[in-house]
């Protein structure tokens, strides 16, 4: 009979566990650089989840049931804003727990796409964010600097609501800021032997990170993943590697554009991928740090190969 009394009390006491987990801070985020982020904030406390899965674009995502009930019920939300994740400002409306459009935060660092930004308008590509000239470039997450004014203001909402942890959210902010600072020097260092050296993206996606590293790329081949342009446009495309000579083109994982094999035949051309997202990059406290180092290494890694 004690014995089965001790079973029971077990019995009731992994409920007892389970609720106070449950009471712990749900955060969500849009896309995975926001919740890498707030998994260095939230680190030794909780994991914080992320709305968009691996391979998922930002730009034109459907969300799914599941996804609206999590939106509307987690403690605290970050999204880049309406011009990044285009889909979310509809289910936001149903939404009365605070949510945080980072690209409002004071302090953020924003671009806009410049005037000379190549051929952007002319191909409609598979995004249905806005690359034209002139209008907010929202790949903001790629700028150290944003990553720090992000992290920041995840530790002072989670300090806020969850005060029993207040301090351990501030250490971690601090401790993300003092990685960023050997990260920052190391991806300079890291960079420094190619620049200069021209490449071309297939997405403009990379411009707050060639910012802080003192890169730019020779142009923006824009062509959607599934649809073969026009012969005219790829003859350009071509014409342009040709000028260059020894060059990388980077297309962004998961998919290569159909005619990336075409453009490049018999050009001493090399095809390689930037991750901007890290989709697949695990949740840890090091996971954004992750994100931008592997981003510094295959440009490099391209470039020194050539
Ligand atoms: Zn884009």
């Amino acid at each position: 009979m004690s014995r089965l009394f001790s079973v029971f009390v077990a019995f009731v006491a992994s409920f007892l566990l389970i609720g106070s987990a449950q009471a712990e801070v749900k955060v969500l985020t849009s896309i995975k650089p926001l919740q890498l982020i707030a998994a260095a904030v939230q680190d030794g406390v909780a994991i914080p989840e992320v709305l968009l899965p691996p391979g998922a674009s930002p730009h034109n995502y459907a969300l799914r049931p599941s996804d609206v009930r999590k939106v509307q019920s987690v403690d605290l939300l970050y999204w880049i804003g309406p011009d990044m994740e285009g889909f979310l400002p509809r289910v936001l409306n149903g939404r009365t727990l605070p949510s945080v459009a980072v690209q409002d935060l004071p302090g953020m660092h924003l671009r806009r796409f410049a005037e000379d930004s190549h051929s952007h308008a002319e191909e409609a590509d598979e995004h249905d964010h806005d690359h034209r000239p002139g209008t907010l470039d929202a790949h903001l997450w790629l700028s150290p600097v944003n990553a720090r004014v992000i992290a920041d203001k995840m530790a002072a909402d989670l300090s806020a609501v969850d005060p029993a942890n207040a301090e351990r959210y501030q250490s971690n902010a601090k401790a993300f800021d003092e990685r960023l600072d050997a990260l920052d020097q190391r991806l300079k260092k890291r960079l420094a032997s190619v620049e200069g050296k021209p490449y071309f993206v297939f997405h403009e996606a990379f411009d707050y990170f060639e910012e802080a590293y003192g890169l730019k790329h020779a142009g923006v081949f824009s062509v959607a993943a599934e649809v073969q342009p026009g012969a005219q446009h790829v003859a350009a495309m071509r014409k342009r590697l040709q000028e260059v000579g020894k060059t990388c083109v980077f297309s962004e994982p998961p998919l290569r554009p159909r005619l990336a094999e075409t453009l490049v035949a018999g050009l001493p051309v090399k095809l390689a991928e930037l991750d901007a997202l890290g989709g697949y990059t695990p949740a840890t406290a090091q996971g954004y740090e992750q994100v931008l180092e592997k981003l510094g290494n295959d440009l490099a890694g391209c470039l020194e190969s050539l």
